[in-house]
């Protein structure tokens, strides 16, 4: 089902309706190559802000498939202000874990694009190291120039490793913006799904908050300690402006 949480489209899957559409797709892709990779877009109270403020990743967050609710505070928004059920929280760090897993279980194969050179190699190699069966069919880095040569370079290596799945972990907006225009381009594959700064999760570049706090929906909170200089301003505007959404925009 979809909601309208703070003005902006969300729908309400859990981690394992998630999973299982991700497996449906890819199987009915290998049936026709030629259809176009669905889009899935995370939005949280930082996402929200964004939508009202920046046009461009509003009209891409209006194309996508499928928006997930990747923060505590549009779980929470959602379930108090809109007459959907938001059961959890879809975190793309933990989908991640799940789709690995049907990836052991069957071959879905994936694709990680973004991040510099070692923070996504490392990314991948960790991901195989938890899940020994997963098909990762090729990495790139997420450095490169759109509309160059280097990015017809890394469109052409992703057609050639076919993979069922792409995450693409750009930041925003480039990377809905990409996954937009690459639409049409990426035939075949059947996902592509936007993760901001997964690959430096996964690299241990970074590290995820403990679970009290990514259960109550503070994760922001840790981050923001981790880096004031950079995420102060952003999460207080972001945050103050995503509760006003939540309360009065329908
Ligand atoms: N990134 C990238 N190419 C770019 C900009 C960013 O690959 O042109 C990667 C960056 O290395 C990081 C992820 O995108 O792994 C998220 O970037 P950032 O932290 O700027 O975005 P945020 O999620 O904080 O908005």
């Amino acid at each position: 089902m979809r909601a309208i949480v703070g003005g902006v489209p969300v729908d309400t899957f859990t981690r394992k309706e998630l999973a299982v559409r991700f497996k449906q797709a890819a199987m009915e892709v290998s049936e026709d190559v030629h259809v176009k990779p669905r889009l899935v877009f995370s939005m949280n109270g930082e996402g929200v802000y964004k939508y009202h403020k920046d046009k461009i990743f509003r009209s891409c967050i209006d194309k996508a498939d499928i928006v997930h609710a990747d923060g505590m505070s549009i779980v929470k928004a959602g379930n108090k202000f809109t007459d959907a059920v938001f059961k959890e929280r879809v975190a793309t760090t933990d989908l991640v874990h799940d789709i690995a897993r049907i990836s052991e279980e069957g071959g879905f194969s994936v694709y990680l694009l973004g991040a510099k050179p070692d923070v996504v190699e490392r990314a991948a190699s960790n991901l195989k190291k938890i899940y020994g069966r997963i098909n990762i069919v090729g990495t790139h880095h997420g450095y490169f120039e759109d509309f160059s040569e280097e990015e017809e370079m890394v469109v052409n290596k992703i057609l050639k490793a076919k993979p069922d799945i792409v995450f693409v972990g750009l930041g925003r907006p480039r990377q809905e913006a990409w996954c937009v225009r690459m639409q049409s381009r990426l035939t075949g594959v059947a996902w592509l799904k936007t993760c901001g700064g997964l690959f430096d999760f996964l690299s241990g570049d970074a590290s995820r908050a403990p679970a009290w706090m990514i259960n109550s929906g503070y994760e922001w909170l840790y981050r923001m300690l981790r880096e004031p200089k950079r995420l102060f301003w952003r999460y207080l505007t972001t945050n103050i402006y995503s509760l006003y959404c939540f309360r009065f925009k329908k």
